[in-house]
């Protein structure tokens, strides 16, 4: 049983197994998420350079532009306004509600989609633990 490349991404799964969860809580929920150092299925080591999450900032980075400029053309269609200040708090207010958004899908996208070191092999679906 194994799930496509944009299910594992989706459901915060290890770039290796596709198995064992990348973070622990959910994104919305009352416990603040975090992230497995290792992953609990196949030992996999999700920060595979030292310092190697800087790299999720830029992709962080393009999430809060395109979710900004949708905002905004959104809020210009709605409202009509003209006012700075209702761009200020509407984009004030989307980038706080989307930060454990980007938190979560910035790192699952570098490490999925942008980490040629990292790949899935699904001999790693199979037995758990065996390093
Ligand atoms: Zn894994």
């Amino acid at each position: 049983m194994s799930i496509s490349k944009f299910q594992a991404v989706l459901s915060s799964k290890c770039p290796r197994c596709r198995t064992g969860k990348m973070f622990s809580g959910s994104a919305y929920g009352l416990s603040r998420q975090k992230m497995h150092e290792h992953c609990p299925h196949c030992g996999f080591k999700f920060e595979i350079e030292p310092g190697y999450f800087y790299a999720a900032m830029y992709v962080s980075y393009a999430f809060s532009v395109g979710e900004v400029l949708c905002m905004a053309l959104v809020t210009a269609l709605a409202t009509k306004s003209e006012s700075p200040w209702t761009y200020i708090i509407v984009l004030f207010t989307t980038i706080v509600l989307f930060a454990p958004f980007n938190y979560r899908y910035s790192r699952l996208v570098l490490l999925h989609y942008l980490s040629p070191k990292v790949s899935y092999n699904p001999k790693y679906a199979e037995v758990k633990n065996k390093l």
